[in-house]
């Protein structure tokens, strides 16, 4: 049923990622819904020009000065005003006329827009978790005062998410976050010594971008959003709990007083929860993939194993540690994600550097904002100058 009201305005911080080029495919299923006010890119200057001249926003905001000339050049005579760097990123989070600000940047420089954005009374559609994993409690703090909604876009938030909808909160007995273990789940121990970069950006269930892929081979990408529930949905850390299910059909489930579990099942796509996160609390009828039962033979669980992938252990103590403990853990993450990538780290050697970082740094403070930024840049520059000791 068509709607009659205004179309939703949006503005898609990393819109050239995979979470931001699947939220314009959800633009072009639903244009009578959604409008796109704004749009932001990093470094690929080419499909940013082709969103821009595809969807005419007021604003789009380019990572770099030579981006920003190319964009000024292609989009000369069209509406669109061109921006770049990161202060950019903060106008176009909190940009006139925008309801809900879609946080689909990587990592740490998607916090200020964020912040911004609540600020301002936007809805934040977060993908973007490492933003809640370093700064969750300020934001709950914001929310708290009632500046600003935040709704969940990770798949397995968003299972939660759904799951909770007509529930009282003081009946939820434990959130139940589910983790397809990623390309190592079967991979015995000895041999994680040679996995090379191909075989982690290799993931079995979902396409994503290299740093989430290479989070989920790790499992820090469980880590990070077992951080990012007890903050999304103000839930203690012993009432959240992860189960690996190699199939990732059942996107998380919900644990009640009574007895009763709710889930929340689909084909892996991240458009289904995308397309919620904009269309809550209305269902919009899409041809996304439906699940087909005579296909599927069976669902899988077991216990995580933290013997194996360690990050998610150093998770979970970042988060009973508190102070700037989870803002150090992400930003060594980055760096250790980033370093793998360079292959200037083995894979084994992420969590030992995360680990040491940690404990070198982290301090229980109470932290502000700027206490954040400046936790991360010290962490950023420790482990990118930091050299494991090799242990052969
Ligand atoms: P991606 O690498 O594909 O895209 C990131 C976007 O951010 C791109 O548009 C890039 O240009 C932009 N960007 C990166 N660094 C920037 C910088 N310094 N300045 C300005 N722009 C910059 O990443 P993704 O896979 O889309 O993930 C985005 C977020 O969503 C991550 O936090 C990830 O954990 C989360 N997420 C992703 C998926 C998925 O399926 N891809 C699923 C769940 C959650
Ligand atoms: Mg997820």
């Amino acid at each position: 049923m068509p709607s009659n009201a205004t179309p939703t305005a949006l503005s898609i911080l990393g819109a050239t990622g995979s979470i931001g080029t699947q939220t314009l495919d959800i633009v072009r299923l639903f244009p009578d819904r959604l409008s796109v006010k704004v749009l932001t890119g990093g470094r690929n200057v080419d499909l940013l020009r082709e969103q821009a001249l595809e969807f005419q926003p007021e604003l789009v905001v380019v990572g770099t000065e030579a981006g920003y000339h190319a964009l000024c050049e292609a989009l000369a005579g069209t509406p669109t005003e061109v921006a770049w760097g990161d202060a950019a990123l903060v106008s176009a989070a909190t940009w006139a006329g925008v309801d809900t600000v879609v946080a689909a940047l990587v990592g740490f420089v998607g916090l200020q827009p964020v912040m911004a954005a609540l600020a301002a009374d936007r809805t934040v559609a977060l993908a973007n978790k490492e933003t809640m994993v370093v700064a969750g409690a300020l934001m709950r703090a914001e929310l708290a005062k009632g500046r600003g909604t935040i709704v969940p876009v990770d798949s397995e938030h968003s299972a939660i998410f759904q799951c909770l909808v007509g529930e009282p909160p003081e009946s939820v007995e434990q959130l139940i976050l589910t983790a397809s273990g990623g390309p190592f789940r079967t991979r015995p121990a000895e041999t994680f010594d040679q996995i090379t970069k191909a075989e982690a950006l290799n993931h079995p269930n979902w396409s994503m971008g290299a740093k989430i892929t290479i989070d989920s081979a790790t499992m820090m990408n469980k880590g990070l959003e077992v951080i990012e529930a007890r903050w999304m949905f103000d839930v203690p850390v012993d009432r959240i709990d992860v189960l690996v299910h190699p199939q990732s059909i059942i996107h998380s489930m919900v644990a009640f007083a009574d007895g009763s579990t709710k889930a929340q099942l689909g084909v892996p796509d991240m458009r289904v929860p995308i397309q919620y996160a904009l269309s809550y609390p209305d269902r919009w009828t899409a041809p996304h993939p439906r699940i087909d039962w005579r296909d599927l033979a069976c669902l899988d669980f077991e216990q995580p194993d933290l013997v194996r992938f360690p990050c998610l252990r150093l998770a979970f103590e970042a988060l009973a540690s508190g102070g700037t403990a989870p803002a150090v853990l992400n930003a060594a993450n980055e760096v250790a994600v980033q370093r793998f990538l360079e292959e200037d780290l083995r894979f084994v050697e992420i969590p030992r550097l995360i680990e040491a970082a940690v404990e070198a740094l982290a301090q229980s403070v109470q932290p502000s904002l700027v206490d954040l930024v400046e936790a991360d840049t010290a962490a950023r520059r420790w482990a990118q100058e930091h050299r494991l000791r090799t242990t052969h």
